[in-house]
């Protein structure tokens, strides 16, 4: 009982340790992929993004020569690394597969810290143009098997080899393969113009001695087609057997900031370059400076004052803009008198001198010019005119500063009152705002413009109006051949006046022409419009039928119509008044009100 207990106890803890590993390995995977990368001998493989596949994009496997192992790379964007403390490896490394042309087409592969140390070619390329970054410290060694033999190559290409600019990187190669040193490339596999690229931000130093010291690269080699070498020329093979590439040449890449110490008036500029900036310690600063002036009739233009160092380093030195004070407005002539738009201003006001460097970095300063208004002078312009001229009052002007012109609060006046204007016999000045009135005014008679010319028929039994053009508040009396008419014979009514008589007062004249005179009081005077009219007897008639009243107003409107003929004013009034139409006028010259 208690033995089977014990190994029933075994055999549980045997399958829980088999699941943690299970559990382990499956935990280990999972992490490979998250990253995609993977394991390659002593490599790995990586890449940005993309799963990296065996057999898709790179084979690893015992090579077909000699007791090694060979990585081949078949796909773009892989980071081939070692550990950074890692030995180095005799494994060779081959770009694309040696095979029928066409070379390879995939043209990008990383080495980050490679050691590699071999009898052979170190990195084999059969790509058509491969373009190797470096990261880290790549050290890439070809010894001799046998003394007598050149040996091979650090690398080798059948196409286009370049190493790229790589500030985080550096390559150390040493090799003589068939004598061409360290690096080269071969027109002999079909690709006729296959040459060797170093970016021109990587330094070289070279020896040509296998296997130099760091220290014993005194050479500068240059790169030729297919080889690099230090010698004078093409042919004066003087090879690089031993080649440190990638001591990162720093080059300034200069980063501007304000100064938040220095109210925005000065920038500061610090070089943001990749590797170590030699500059890290010079004074780097431009300052903007302008003061508050008096106003002069001369521009004032703000000052740039920058820092030895930012001479030395030939930093920009930007043209001053200016702008009207708290605005985007840029000076000009008008409001500023600059003499170019955003030129430096000269009339008093308050500006923004501003300056900017590299994309975007601006320095502002804010200044006046200012005028002290020792002298006020009399000068007539628009631009200072108080109050126009009246009938009565001069023209009032305010003075204004001699020196810059600004307008100011004593004031002066030019020229003569204008006089009141009473031209065309106006019965008050015509000027607007003035009501003195015309005293050599002459006021018009009025006249009648309805009715003139009338005729009425004995027994008839009609009315017969007459219409004078003055207002009715005017109306005085009637008067009839000179004779004033009882009131109760007549009516008034308005448009503008209008007298209406009464059949029995018309049966009471005589037949034959008579005149009518409306009298109306004109600006004080007594004023008659007068008109003839007939009375005539009542017509021989065989039916005895006496004319209807509505045939003798209207055979009098008729009549009117024609008389009104004779003067367009007189018509049209009299059209209006058919019509029914309200007659309004304005002026304050004429009569009707
Ligand atoms: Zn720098
Ligand atoms: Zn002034
Ligand atoms: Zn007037």
């Amino acid at each position: 009982m208690y033995m089977k207990q014990k190994k029933k106890s075994l055999f549980s803890l045997l399958l829980a340790l088999m699941m943690m590993a299970g559990l382990m390995q499956g935990m280990t995977v999972e992490t490979k992929a998250a990253t995609n990368s993977v394991q390659a001998g002593p490599f790995t493989l990586s890449r940005d993004s993309g799963a990296i596949v065996e057999g898709v994009d790179y084979t690893y496997g015992k090579y077909e020569s000699g007791n090694r192992n060979s990585l081949t790379i078949l796909t773009d964007d892989i980071t081939i690394a070692m550990d950074e403390n890692a030995e180095p490896t005799s494994d060779i490394i081959e770009l694309g597969e040696f095979n029928n042309l066409p070379l390879d087409s995939f043209s990008k592969v990383t080495f980050s810290n490679l050691k590699m140390k071999s009898y052979y070619n170190n990195i084999y390329s059969n790509v058509d143009h491969i373009h190797i970054t470096l990261v880290g410290s790549n050290e890439l060694v070809s010894i001799k098997e046998k003394s007598e033999t050149y040996g091979g190559y650090a690398i080798f290409g059948h196409g286009s080899v370049t190493i790229e600019n790589s500030p985080y990187g550096s390559l150390y190669a040493t090799g003589d393969g068939l004598g061409w040193g360290a690096i080269s490339v071969s027109e002999g596999y079909g690709k006729s113009d296959a040459c060797i690229t170093v970016g021109d931000a990587m330094s070289m130093k070279s020896s040509t001695t296998l296997m130099a010291d760091i220290s014993e690269l005194t050479d500068t080699p240059q790169v030729w087609r297919d080889y690099i070498g230090a010698g004078k020329n093409y042919m004066d093979i003087k090879s690089a057997k031993t080649l440190l590439i990638g001591m990162w040449k720093h080059s300034h890449t200069w980063s501007y900031a304000l100064d938040e110490s220095k109210d925005g008036s000065r920038i500061l500029a610090t070089c943001s370059g990749l590797g170590d900036c030699n500059e890290k310690d010079a004074s780097l600063w431009l300052s903007l400076s302008a003061e508050n002036t008096d106003y002069d009739g001369t521009a004032k233009a703000a000052n740039i004052t920058i820092s030895e160092d930012w001479k030395r380093l030939n930093l920009p030195v930007p043209e001053i803009v200016y702008y009207l004070s708290g605005t985007d407005t840029k000076t000009n002539s008008d409001n500023s008198g600059a003499e170019a738009v955003g030129g430096a201003p000269k009339l008093p006001g308050s500006y923004k001198a501003q300056v900017t460097v590299g994309t975007d970095t601006k320095a502002t300063k804010e200044f006046t010019i200012t005028c002290k208004h020792g002298e006020w002078v009399e000068t007539v312009s628009d631009s200072y005119l108080k109050t126009a001229a009246t009938c009565t009052a001069p023209a009032v002007y305010y003075k204004s500063c001699k020196l810059c012109g600004a307008k100011g609060t004593e004031t002066f006046t030019s020229g003569n009152p204008l006089g009141h204007d009473f031209s065309n016999n106006a019965e008050v000045c015509r000027r607007e705002g003035c009501n003195e009135k015309n005293p050599d005014y002459k006021p018009a008679t009025p006249v009648i413009i309805e009715g003139a010319g009338g005729e009425w028929t004995k027994e008839s039994g009609a009315t017969l109006r007459f219409r004078s053009d003055a207002g009715i508040s005017s109306f005085l009396r009637v008067e009839v051949d000179g004779t004033v008419v009882d009131a109760k014979n007549y009516m008034v009514t308005e448009g503008s006046t209008i007298v209406t008589f009464t059949a029995e007062y018309l049966e009471s004249l005589a037949t034959g022409k008579h005149t009518v005179a409306i009298v109306s009081s004109i600006s004080g005077e007594e004023k008659k419009a007068t008109a003839e009219f007939t009375v005539a007897k009542k017509a021989d008639t065989t039916s005895g039928n006496s004319t209807p009243n509505t045939e003798q107003t209207t055979a009098q409107k008729t009549k009117a119509l024609k008389t009104g003929d004779e003067s367009p004013v007189g018509y049209l009034l009299a059209l209006l008044a058919l019509c029914g139409a309200a007659v309004v006028f304005t002026g304050k010259k004429g009569y009707l009100k």
